[in-house]
């Protein structure tokens, strides 16, 4: 069921078999599985991730190539309380281990916030991460061309830059690199470092090889209409040509509630995890963008789907079986 302030309660005095942080597209899989395996679940949203930005979802087998992150969210959280899921639009804040389970903190509400406190046998962390974008006075203006023609995922979206004149934008030198890649799909590259780097000559000399210009001043404006990318305009006065672009300026890593538990392993900000997407910690699972791995739809759903019927596996393991008791009883009798 949806929970809510009016209700959590009902559920704040049980023990769920599995919570899971981040109602995107790997924590709607691991719930609608972990719910039809007949274990009680929650899911924790906190509203705004990544999956709600995705403006159409390209590569994901039998969907349309223009489906949007948001129709899915809306289906999936559906589901999950249809299959008899619980969900609650909140922010983990902390995950405390108490041994034979964990507690999980959540702040429910912006203003006039309450701290319920839920506890679980099992953990799966699905709360991915957010991309950085270059910020800019008018932020509008670079959320009216990010994630529409200009990309964050060249994966993604790297077909749909096919032969097209891009910027990439970088805030660190390292960052530079994608250009070597993004030429796969495109060689018209120009590099912007929004002011936030110094650039070394020897990445500059390969970037000359390559016939890709570098600009260094800040950005001022993405210029075209309707979420389509004519140019982009820089703090000098310089206007690039260009009608695509890719952001690659790192990630925020929604990992913040984890780091008080001592046996997890990282890579990087990324957990480790085994085949079926087990941490280093026996009682946390970790799915999608926040492990190791490729950053994709189809990843996440799979993912969630391991880390359910791992979770089920270990649950059903140590359950005693259900029996035909009437034929027991009746056995007894004759
Ligand atoms: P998410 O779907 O991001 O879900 C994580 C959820 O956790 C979020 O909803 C967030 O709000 C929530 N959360 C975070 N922290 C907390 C917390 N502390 N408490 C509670 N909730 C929390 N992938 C493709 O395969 N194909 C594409 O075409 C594609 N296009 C993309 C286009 C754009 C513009 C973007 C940004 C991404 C795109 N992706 C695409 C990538 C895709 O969105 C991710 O790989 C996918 O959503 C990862 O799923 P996830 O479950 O790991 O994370
Ligand atoms: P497949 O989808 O089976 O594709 C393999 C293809 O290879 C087949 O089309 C086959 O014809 C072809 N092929 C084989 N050999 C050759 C050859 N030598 N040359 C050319 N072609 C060849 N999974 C779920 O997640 N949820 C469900 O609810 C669910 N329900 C199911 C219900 C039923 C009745 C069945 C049978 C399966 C169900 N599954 C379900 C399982 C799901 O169908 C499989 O896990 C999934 O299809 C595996 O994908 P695949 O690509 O590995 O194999």
């Amino acid at each position: 069921m949806k929970l809510s302030r009016k209700n959590l309660h009902e559920r704040t005095d049980q023990v769920y078999d599995a919570i899971v942080v981040g109602g995107g597209m790997g924590g709607l899989s691991a719930a609608i599985y972990l719910a039809r395996y007949g274990l009680k679940c929650l899911v924790v949203e906190k509203g705004k991730g990544r999956s709600l930005w995705m403006q159409d979802l390209r590569n994901f087998v039998g969907f349309d190539p223009d489906t949007p992150g948001r129709a899915i969210l809306n289906h999936g959280t559906q589901q999950v309380v249809d299959w008899g899921g619980d969900y609650l639009r909140g922010f983990v804040e902390d995950v405390v281990d108490e041994g034979d389970q964990l507690a999980v903190q959540v702040k429910v509400g912006k203003a006039d916030s309450y701290y319920p406190v839920f506890r679980t046998k099992y953990l799966i962390a699905a709360s991915g991460v957010i991309d950085v974008l270059p910020e800019l006075d008018n932020m509008q203006n670079v959320y009216d061309y990010a994630g529409y023609t200009l990309h964050v995922c060249m994966i993604c979206d790297g077909f749909d830059m096919w032969d097209q004149k891009a910027v990439l934008i970088v805030g660190k030198e390292s960052q530079i690199n994608a250009a070597f890649v993004l030429n796969w799909f495109t060689p018209y590259i120009t590099v912007l470092t929004h002011g936030l780097c110094t650039v070394g000559d020897e990445m500059k000399a390969k970037l000359a090889d390559h016939g890709y210009p570098l600009y260094e001043a800040p950005i001022a404006r993405f210029l075209g209409e309707h979420h389509k990318m004519g140019g982009v305009e820089l703090t000098d006065g310089t206007v690039i040509e260009a009608t695509t672009g890719l952001i690659n300026m790192g990630s925020i890593y929604h990992n913040r509630y984890l780091k008080g538990i001592p046996s997890l392993e990282w890579d990087g900000e990324n957990l480790v995890t085994n085949a079926m997407c087990q941490t280093t910690h026996d009682r946390i699972f970790a799915i999608g963008d926040l492990k190791q791995g490729v950053n994709q739809v189809s990843v996440a759903v799979a993912d969630g789907t391991l880390a359910a019927t791992q979770i089920w596996r270990t649950i059903r393991r140590a359950s005693p079986p259900r029996k035909w008791e009437e034929n027991l009883a009746k056995a007894l009798v004759s």
